[in-house]
């Protein structure tokens, strides 16, 4: 059986072919910069044929018959979706009315439906959303202090993303630990170029760091993450800058490469080493936001079986991550910094009562499997 699952961005195409129930990757790829100036693929129709191209070409599948299902990563499933589902006309127009809540996101996971049920038009569609593994937070967690009718009028509320990566890294824990996930609280961070954390208990979200939107929360690659809401009226009121001009600042010239010009913590980490006073600052300012959420979920969920670090920073970063846990051994966290530099999966000292485990995301893997299971 061969799922195809797509991850489609405002400008890219991510894809990855598995062979399942086997969870094999037969094969994977990108197109990047769709719909820029200097492309040749203007859109992500095209993207799709260039890439249903190279799977017939490499000789990966024969027909396109053979793809069974795909699976779609899709961002915004508002409070319409708390899990995944087989799409139908109806979803299309559920996962439609949800392009305000997410406008670049979900327009462009759309669009990769569309060219799906042009390319595959036998093969069954799921759509994985960002969203649903947080729909379990209660009503506090979600509910932001403002009037609280203008906010259900205009659906706004804590939805948190990145819930594919937490659920995933989550499961993956129950083998660790040897417990069922029903049984487990956890902390997950997710340290990418998107950052986000979550509180976890008895296996479901209870609270997550990004908010209405991909925005709130930790300091991120370029995004700025928590600031006090005054900062943009003040910016709009002040400097005369237009609300777009403040949405480009706050979401892409912000955040690490905002402090010290890198968003890419190779390179900050090199910078910060070389005595880049600006790096070390952003690194400083990341590890702290890091912290101050841990701490504040330890005290929200009593008591913690395991932190989890993942995504690029969090599985390959020693330094940030014994940076991030030190001087909380009064959290009941300490990192063994030799099980740290290996990269083991568990990194935390012996008898220690929170583990610190490191596990590698696999999005893809998950929508595979979540696909398989709801089709086969
Ligand atoms: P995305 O959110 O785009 O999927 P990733 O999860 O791949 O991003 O994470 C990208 C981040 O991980 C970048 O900041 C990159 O520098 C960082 N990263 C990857 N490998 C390392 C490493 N060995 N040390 C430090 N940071 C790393």
């Amino acid at each position: 059986m061969k799922i195809l699952v797509l991850n489609s961005g405002s400008s890219s195409l991510k894809y990855k072919l598995f062979l399942m129930p086997e969870m094999k990757v037969l094969f994977s790829g990108i197109v990047e910069a769709i719909g820029e100036e200097e492309s040749t693929i203007k859109n992500h129709h095209q993207a799709i044929e260039s890439t249903v191209q190279k799977l017939l070409a490499k000789g990966i599948v024969k027909s396109l018959a053979e793809i069974n299902a795909v699976g779609h990563r899709v961002v915004h499933g508002g409070v319409i979706f708390d899990k995944s589902v087989v799409i139908d006309e109806n979803i299309i127009a559920d996962i439609k009315s949800l392009i305000p809540l997410a406008p670049i996101h979900n327009y462009a996971n759309l669009e990769g439906i569309y060219a799906m049920k042009h390319y595959f038009p036998n093969a069954p569609q799921v759509a994985v959303f960002d969203t649903a593994f947080h729909q379990s937070l209660p009503k506090e967690a979600y509910t932001y202090a403002l009037p609280l009718e203008l906010c259900e009028k205009e659906n706004i509320r804590r939805y948190g993303f990145h819930g594919t990566s937490h659920h995933y890294v989550a499961q993956q824990s129950t083998k660790i630990l040897n417990k069922t996930l029903s049984s487990l609280n956890l902390i997950t961070i997710h340290l990418g170029n998107g950052t986000s954390v979550c509180a976890i208990k008895s296996g479901k979200s209870v609270d997550t760091s990004m908010g209405f939107t991909p925005l709130e929360g930790l300091v991120m690659g370029t995004r700025c993450g928590d600031i006090d809401p005054s900062i943009v009226l003040y910016l709009q009121n002040r400097l005369d800058k237009s609300v777009s001009d403040i949405e480009q600042m706050l979401n892409y010239q912000s955040g690490l490469k905002g402090i010290c010009g890198s968003n890419d913590m190779r390179t900050i980490e090199r910078m910060a080493l070389d005595g880049d006073q600006k790096a070390s600052l952003a690194i400083d300012i990341f590890v702290r936001s890091v912290k101050k959420y841990i701490g504040a979920y330890i005290a929200l969920l009593g008591s913690v079986d395991a932190i989890i670090f993942t995504g690029g920073i969090g599985e390959n970063s020693a330094s940030i991550r014994a940076k991030i846990v030190k001087n909380m051994e009064h959290l009941k966290l300490v990192i063994d910094p030799k099980k740290n530099l290996n990269h083991e999966v568990c990194v935390s000292k012996k008898d220690t009562s929170i583990q610190i485990l490191v596990i590698e995301t696999n999005e893809e893997l998950m929508i595979a499997n979540e696909s398989y299971k709801l089709l086969f």
